[in-house]
């Protein structure tokens, strides 16, 4: 498992990828183009981009970096090469994510959110991938409050903007029917989630997901501004049971990738799945 860190750098286009050892096993495989072995995990915000936060206190940035420490874990010991765009809490710049996941040439670009809503109603677990129009307002409005770590401007997030249009000029077609099929297989395994309403599978322009060179999407996994969610969000069983619930529908993802391109589902970890 690879974990970057950015210390310090020198504006979005400088920085320099430090890749930190932890005390888990290398997996030796060489980054491959038509094997499904690899997978960038994104845990969103960190440093001083706190996120959501819910009436109790709970920070999505914490939340998520959590999440995707077990999450990253759990892919490890299935046997796939796991880079993390950040390992702790500091500030990454959207840019710097999408750059990290193309570098490692990775086959799924997996990013988890938390979120919020202007009232404490709105519950439940929604996935999304690229596009430039949005599903819904909702969805839009989602997309827009992600975006504002990239230049800390909410103006800067809407269709019409000229970056905007320049970012959806980064949009890889030809991932975008992969990315809605991940997508539905995650909303499918965490449909039995939440607190009992799944809100499905949703498009928006997230900044993070355009210009990543892989099938790609975002998970929302629950509104903290909710009470009964962020108070389920605090406990470590449901943490690991949304986990599962992701690592599922990776792994699955990464049997019908490998079918699709002809590669016999000879990793173990694939091969080990129920
Ligand atoms: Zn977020």
């Amino acid at each position: 498992m690879r974990r970057h860190g950015f210390g310090r750098w020198g504006g979005p286009w400088l920085a320099v990828a430090v890749v930190l050892p932890i005390g888990m096993p290398a997996v030796s495989a060489e980054p491959s183009r038509d094997h499904f072995d690899s997978v960038v995990i994104d845990a969103g915000h960190g440093g001083e981009d706190h996120g959501a936060r819910g009436p109790r206190g709970l920070v999505e940035k914490d939340l998520v970096l959590d999440v995707c420490n077990r999450l990253a874990e759990r892919l490890d010991a299935a046997g796939l090469r796991v880079t993390l765009t950040r390992g702790s809490d500091e500030f990454v710049p959207l840019e710097v994510r999408t750059s990290v996941a193309n570098d490692a040439r990775a086959d799924l670009f997996v990013s988890i959110h938390a979120n919020s809503a202007a009232t404490d109603k709105p519950r439940g677990i929604e996935t999304y991938f690229v596009s430039l129009e949005s599903s819904d307002d909702m969805a839009r409005q989602v997309a827009a409050r992600e975006n504002q770590a990239l230049t800390r401007d909410s103006a800067a997030t809407t269709r019409n903007d000229p970056l905007m249009a320049l970012l959806g000029d980064m949009i890889a077609t030809e991932h975008v029917i992969e990315s809605s099929e991940f997508a539905k297989l995650v909303q499918g395994e965490l449909a039995d989630l939440g607190t009992g309403s799944t809100r499905g599978v949703k498009q928006a322009p997230f900044v993070v997901l355009m210009g990543v060179q892989m099938p790609a999407s975002l998970i929302e996994i629950g509104f903290l501004s909710n009470p009964n969610e962020e108070k389920a969000l605090r406990r470590g069983r449901y943490r690991d049971a949304i986990v599962e619930a992701v690592a599922r529908a990776i792994l699955a993802f990464g049997k019908r990738y490998d079918a699709r391109r002809g590669v016999r589902a000879d990793l173990s970890a694939l091969a080990d799945e129920p």
